[in-house]
Formats: C-alpha cells, structure tokens, sequence
C-alpha cells in the first residue's frame, strides 16, 4: 500500500470537525487496510508505530525536526526557522520544501506505507552514540522520497502533532462501523475488548474477523490493561443504591496510587500503573515483596500503593511517591526514603485463567488466601461487609479520623470489568470542588521567576476535543519539600512545548493536574465559554490521562450548581 493513501485519509480527516465524518472517513479506509495492509499500520491514524501504552517515542525535538528539514532538502537551518517563525507548522513548511525540490520522476509518490512504518520503528530504536545523525539519515530517506504531502504528515507524525483529531473513541467508532455492522452494542463490545487488550492493532485485527474472535480476547499477566473505575457517591446511602443494595464490601480509600501486579507462568513479575506504564525498574522492592508473600503460579492483582515514612511510619500523600514513579535513576536510594505498602483489594487472573467473571466475593477470597499480610510491606486491604448504613458510616468516619481519603463500596456480587464506570465500585470521599484538568500553555514568570514557567492554561475535555477553562498560577510550592515545585512543572513542560510567542508558550497536552477553584464564570476570553476564578493546583497527577479529564459537561454541570 502506499503512503499517498494514508496521507489522502489524514487530509480528509483535519478537513472536518464531525466527529461523524471521521468515523465515516475511518471505517472505509479500516475495510482498506484489512485487504492489503499489516494491522499494526492502525497505530500510524493516531500518529504512531506501537500501541499506546508504549513509551517509547521518536525524540525528535521541534529543533532536530528544523535540522532534518534543512538536511533533507538541502537548505539553511536559518530558511527554516525563518518560515516557521511566520507559519508555526513544521509539516506545512515540509510541504513547501519537498514542492520545491527537483525530484526525479521515477521516484516520486513511490513511498510505501511499509517504509514509512519501518523507518518511524527504528527511528524510535536508535539510542546512544551517533543517535541524532542516524536518525536524520532515517528522516532524509524518508524525506527523499516524499511528495509535498507526504512530508507535511512525516513531519508531523515524527513531532506527535499530526492535528487531524482522531481520540480513541473516533477510532473505537469506526471499528465498529466497518466490521460489527449489524451487532448490537458494537462500539461497547470494542471498548470490552479494548480494556482488556489496551492495543488497537489487536483489536482492529479480531474485530476484522469477526464477533467471536474479538470476544476472544483475553487478559494475560505481564502486559499492561485498564483498570475498573469507580462512581462517585454523594453519601452512604447513595454509595449502597449504586452497589445493588443489600450486603456490600466497605474498604478504606487508600491515598496512593494504583498499581496492577503481574505474574507469569514463569514467575516474572511486572508492575503497571493506571495510565498502562511499565513501572517495574522503579520499584524491586514491590517486586521483592510479592515474590516472598503471594503464593501462586500466575496472576494479576489490583491494587493501591501508599507511601509512608521510614522514621516515623507515618503514611504519606500521594504526592511524595509520585516521586518514585517517576524516578528512572538512582531508584535504591528513594526506596529507603520513600517505602511503600501495597494494599492488595482484588484479583483479576489466577493460576493460568481468568477470573474476573467470577463475583468480588469470590475474587476476594483468593486473595485472602494467597496473600500473607506483613505490616507495612504488604496487605489484604481492610473490609467490612454490611448491610447497614450506621455501620459503614462508623467505617468512613474512622478512616477520616485516621487521615485516610475516604472508603469505597463495592458490589459483592459483581464482576470485574475494566475501564469503566459501571457502579460496582462507589467511591465517597469528603466533598471537595475540584477538577482533573490538562495543562496546553504556559507563561513565563518575571522578576525572581524568570525563566520559570509559572502560570498555566488549563483545558477540559469537550467530546475529544480540548477547550480551554482558565489560568491558574497558584498552588505550586517555592521548595520541593513542599511539594510540586514551579521549577519541576517547568521541567515537565519544556520538552512539550509546540509554540512560543513572547512570553507564551503552547505545549502538548500532557501534563494533568487537579485544580480546586472558588467558582465558575461564564466567560468569552476561555474556549470552552467558562473561567475558573481563583483556581489553585492542588495536585500533580501523573496518574491520570489526558483522557481521564474532566468534561465540559461537567464544568457546566457544575456552573449551573452554583447559580442555583
Ligand atoms: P480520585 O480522584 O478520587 O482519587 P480517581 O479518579 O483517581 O479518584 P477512581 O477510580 O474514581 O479514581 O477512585 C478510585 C481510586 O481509588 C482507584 O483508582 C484506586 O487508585 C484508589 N483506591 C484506594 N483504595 C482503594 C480500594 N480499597 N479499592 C479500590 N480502589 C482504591
């Protein structure tokens, strides 16, 4: 197949803003790929050549793209930089370039989609000595072949900005058009069979074939998948009706993070967070503990890992180990300032099956069995069961008082099913005004904070679409002991900046934060038609997905709240 075909599909895309269309544009070319393509090609229409919980990436800075370009077509850096100050879109002045170049006819619009792919693959393998160069050779070849289009796409693609708006769910959709015509429920059964895969080639590939095999997909220990997600209760009773009513499980809301735990067949272990990442290197002695305390061929256990001090034994925020997931070096050290406790509350795979049809109940009793609790390295999350609410209310106000978040209800009798909000799962916790929003542009600070991004351009999540809520600047701390500093967001933001005017900068939408805010304004300057006033970071979450975030209709829900 060639790549003119894919780039025809990427034009046809960024033209609409319906969600409708796309869905349409995506499901006829799906239909394509599956007669004459590999199914891994399904990650190119979201910008990439590995399944999304893969880090790895292309590490092509905005400025190593300038240089490429130069390189490939044989121009200035200067030219380059000259154009993109004007246009601010590196494809576009890609485009330009390979138009003006004297191509050879012979070669012209033969770029194949294989080459594309495998060129983008090893581009993403190349480390160590010489990587820069080697990976322009890759770009150059690339480059060289291209027609104007081609390389506007090869660009953007390289720099994770392919601006043609396909979220997951646009692809989810069109899956389910092009293959699952007349089932019912047939983005649901995608989304099923991608919560459980969290890979679009898999599910491409078994949805092409067909109901049944996309049903087949299965969980297996030692790759990541999406967790089970709770509903907000408002209140006890609340928390009851959503679980079905009569007897439910009531569990301490441990303050961490979570953390699904893998073992194989044979005997590997491998951590995963909720956002899918492999953090395994990060924490041995998590490894360690499970390896001497669950007993079992092979599983994958879900839990929340807390953080306490070593001195003094104290739990702490979610904040202070958030270090450790980040952490790639020096990992011993923070192990003996940051341990953790894993609190172990289900079980989703044992000793070579699933088991997650199977009731929490019954879930839960294996891992009553199979977990030997030791203080303060590894636990059975603490339970009640219970039918009456002035006793799960004495549970919550006991976890309050000893400083915990607050507890989760659950459904003895459900399932586990990933991913979703399905109300098996309660959670209640002290009401607090807040929201998950994603940081898209930033401002530098002056004075003291010069040359520290100090300000920052929140958005929420409009139907895949982001829109923007305000600017916060506070809540960030002077010193690290404190907490987020302003130096560790500049940090994280300045490898994601995509444009900077003056004092401004826009960056790509990574970084999520939960924001607390006094109230809701209705407001022109922000897209989304509202403004948070008096808005305060009040955490980090590097737990979190952009996909994660708050929704507008949410903001609005909440805005109507307060009029009221
Ligand atoms: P929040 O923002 O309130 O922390 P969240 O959006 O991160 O919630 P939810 O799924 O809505 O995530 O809330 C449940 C989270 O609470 C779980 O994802 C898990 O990380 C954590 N948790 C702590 N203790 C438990 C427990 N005993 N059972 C299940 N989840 C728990």
């Amino acid at each position: 197949m060639e790549y003119r075909e894919f780039v025809e599909v990427y034009e046809n895309l960024g033209k609409t803003t319906k969600r409708l269309e796309k869905v349409d544009i995506l499901a006829e070319f799906l239909e394509r790929i599956k007669k004459k393509g590999e199914k891994e090609w399904v990650y190119l229409l979201s910008g990439r050549v590995f399944p999304n919980y893969e880090p790895r990436e292309f590490g092509i800075s905005r400025q190593l793209a300038i240089k490429a370009i130069a390189f490939s077509f044989g121009i200035n850096e200067a030219d380059v930089i000259k154009r993109f100050k004007k246009i601010g879109d590196l494809g576009e002045i890609a485009e330009e370039f390979a138009l003006r170049k004297k191509q050879m006819p012979l070669v012209k619009g033969k770029l194949s989609v294989g080459k594309v792919f495998d060129n983008l693959r090893k581009i993403t393998e190349i480390e160590g000595k010489g990587a820069v160069d080697r990976k322009l050779d890759l770009v150059k070849e690339l480059l060289g072949y291209a027609s104007g289009r081609e390389a506007k796409y090869i660009v953007r693609t390289l720099l994770s900005d392919l601006r043609i708006g396909v979220a997951d769910g646009v692809l989810r959709d069109a899956i389910a058009k092009a293959f699952l015509k007349n089932e019912e429920r047939a983005s649901e059964k995608i989304e099923e069979a991608y919560d459980l895969a969290v890979d679009w080639a898999i599910v491409f590939d078994a949805a092409s074939k067909g109901v049944k095999e996309l049903e087949e997909i299965e969980i297996v220990p030692g790759k990541p998948m999406n967790v089970m997600l709770a509903i907000k209760a408002k209140d006890i009773a609340e928390g009851f009706e959503i679980c079905g009513g009569g007897k439910v499980g009531i569990e301490i809301k441990y303050d961490g993070f979570r953390m699904l735990i893998n073992k194989t067949k044979d005997g590997e272990i491998s951590l995963f967070t909720r956002r899918l990442e492999n953090v395994t290197r990060q924490f041995p002695d998590v490894v360690d503990v499970v390896k001497r305390h669950v007993k079992g061929e092979s599983f994958i256990l879900d839990s929340e890992v807390v953080g306490y001090d070593a001195k003094t034994k104290k739990y702490k925020p979610f904040e202070a180990i958030s270090q450790r997931i980040k952490r790639k070096y020096e990992i011993e050290e923070l192990e003996k300032k940051l341990p953790v406790e894993v609190n172990i509350f289900d079980i989703l795979y044992y000793n070579g099956k699933s088991v997650m049809k199977e009731s929490f109940r019954e879930r839960r009793k294996i891992v009553e069995k199979i977990v030997d609790s030791v203080e303060f390295k590894i636990k059975v999350a603490e339970q009640i069961v219970t039918d009456r609410e002035e006793e799960a209310m004495k549970f919550y106000d006991r976890a309050l008082k000893v400083g915990e978040e607050g507890i989760m209800i659950k459904n003895l009798n459900a399932e586990y099913k990933p991913g979703r909000r399905v109300g098996y799962m309660a959670k209640l916790k002290p009401e607090t005004k807040d929201f998950d929003l994603v940081i898209v542009g930033a401002e530098y600070g002056t004075g003291k904070r010069g040359g520290l991004l100090t300000s920052y351009i929140l958005a929420c999540d409009d139907e895949g679409r982001l829109v923007e809520v305000g600017k916060v600047s506070s809540g960030l701390k002077e010193k690290e002991s404190e907490g987020m500093t302003f130096e560790e967001m500049t940090k994280l933001l300045k490898p994601l900046i995509i444009e900077e005017k003056g004092n401004v900068v826009k960056v790509k939408p990574k970084i999520v934060v939960s924001v607390t805010y006094q109230n809701i304004q209705k407001s022109p300057s922000y897209s989304s038609g509202y403004a948070l006033r008096f808005p305060r970071i009040t955490r980090y979450r590097p737990d979190k997905s952009i996909e994660e975030i708050t929704s507008l209709d949410e903001v609005e829900r909440e805005a109507k709240k307060e009029r009221k």
